[in-house]
């Protein structure tokens, strides 16, 4: 008997939504999904270990895997490049296991294009005025950076009419709970 496919959930939030947390209890919570690890030419954060939390490689690296249409999708953000590999999603997705992609919107589109069986799930907060105060309440950034990333987050929110599914993350365990429903109804 042929497996039956599994389902590519995609899943993008703007900063400071909160989406970090979000999917590390969804994935606690249903062992069953499978979280892709992409590629990326940013450095590590501290704590952020390699083949765990992504694949760190050089920019020639990841140029290389481009031109060799190694990737499902690919973008630039902030300046580094992300990338998902196709060969990683297809094995799995063959196999019948459900992934779950945590990437920007624009390789959330791209996806959408050449796979249009994928569900696209976009995480919002609240309201604008509180995303402000939780990326203020960081009191890491810049008053310019915090702009330009206020400016980023209006793009994304426009993005997600595309997105077959929005969920605000008011609160962490209804926001996870309102994902397991659409999760459920589609791997049915
Ligand atoms: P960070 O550098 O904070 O880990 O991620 C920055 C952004 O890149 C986030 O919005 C994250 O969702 C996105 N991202 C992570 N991996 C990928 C990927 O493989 N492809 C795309 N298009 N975006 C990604």
């Amino acid at each position: 008997m042929e497996t039956k496919k599994g389902k590519l959930f995609v899943i993008s939030g703007s900063s400071g939504v909160g989406k970090g947390t979000l999917l590390k209890k969804l994935i606690e919570k249903n062992p069953q999904l499978e979280v892709s690890i992409s590629a990326t030419t940013r450095l590590p954060r501290p704590g952020e270990v390699d083949g765990i939390n992504y694949f760190f490689v050089s920019k020639e690296e990841f140029l290389k895997e481009v031109e060799n249409s190694e990737f499902l999708e690919w973008a630039e953000f902030n300046g580094n490049y992300y990338g998902t590999r196709q060969a990683w999603v297809e094995r799995n997705i063959n196999k019948g296991k459900n992934l779950i992609l945590e990437i920007e919107t624009k390789g959330a589109l791209q996806i959408k294009k050449k796979l249009p069986d994928s569900v696209l799930i976009f995480i919002l907060p609240p309201s604008m005025e509180e995303l402000e105060h939780r990326l203020r309440g960081r009191n890491t950034e810049d008053e310019e950076t915090i702009q330009g990333r206020l400016h980023e987050v209006r793009r994304e929110i426009e993005c997600s009419k595309n997105y077959d599914y929005t969920v605000v993350n008011d609160d962490l365990d209804r926001a996870i709970i309102e994902l397991e429903k659409i999760i459920k109804a589609v791997i049915r």
